[in-house]
């Protein structure tokens, strides 16, 4: 296998019209190889693509790791492994966020939206998906003991508002509570919004509490598995950031 950077030095070569038998003696590489490079410089065909992990920071992958933490799995086909996310048919979106941050990552297939019951899929096929979420593991998330990978920490701490937008808008919600207060002897009414957070994974639900501190956001760890957002300025915050769940 020949790395990228060797690849590109061979074309810089071709392009600046050497010939392939030079090249080739120059570089000690085949002239197949060489021809192969030339007429497929980007290795689509042979499949000989690098791994893309680690993967460039970018804000479409934070938001997509937190997409996949909260509703996304990965299984294996034949020949490639299928990424699915599942969303809310009747939040769509939320559905065009995920199915555009899937396509940033991995531009060069189709995504899918796939129907089920109550849901969308967003689905992509790539072998390289358990590279980029090597979360992926047998069993379900919660039942085993997940690490995030430094290149991963990179990223959410430099795009952290989107890995919280992927979090909340699969397992959080924004809850309307309300309560009364007497006012000039009436009692009145009032609404006021509240994030919640919840997932079963105790790596997880750190994660999110470590990005809400990266924000500045304040919380309450209702119980081990539910997380709260209930300060006015706090939720004000945080909404601002992520967006509201449509
Ligand atoms: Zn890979």
């Amino acid at each position: 296998m020949y790395d990228t950077e060797f690849r590109s030095r061979a074309l810089g070569l071709v392009a600046a019209g050497m010939s392939l038998n030079a090249i080739s003696d120059e570089l000690g590489v085949s002239r197949a190889a060489l021809r192969r490079w030339r007429d497929d410089p980007r290795g689509s065909s042979g499949g000989a693509r690098p791994c893309p992990a680690p993967f460039t920071s970018t804000p479409a992958y934070a938001a997509l790791f937190g997409y996949y933490l909260g509703d996304g799995c990965i299984s294996r086909a034949a020949r490639y492994h299928a990424l699915r996310i599942a969303c809310d048919a009747k939040l769509p979106a939320i559905l065009a966020d995920v199915a555009s941050v899937v396509r940033a990552v991995h531009p060069d297939r189709p995504t899918h939206l796939v129907p089920a019951p109550g849901c969308i899929s967003v689905q992509s096929n790539w072998k390289h998906w358990p590279c980029l979420f090597p979360q992926h593991g047998p069993g379900r998330k919660h039942e085993r003991t997940l690490t995030m990978t430094s290149w991963q920490r990179a990223i959410v701490e430099e795009h952290p508002a989107d890995f919280l937008r992927g979090l909340f808008h699969s397992d959080g919600s924004l809850v309307k509570n309300w309560a009364t207060r007497m006012v000039a002897g009436e009692r009145k009414r009032y609404e006021y919004p509240r994030w919640q957070f919840v997932n079963e994974s105790h790596d997880i639900m750190r994660w999110c509490r470590e990005t809400l501190d990266l924000v500045g956001v304040e919380y309450r760890q209702t119980n081990p598995r539910v997380l709260s957002v209930s300060r006015r300025a706090d939720v004000a915050r945080l909404t601002e950031l992520i967006g509201i769940k449509q």
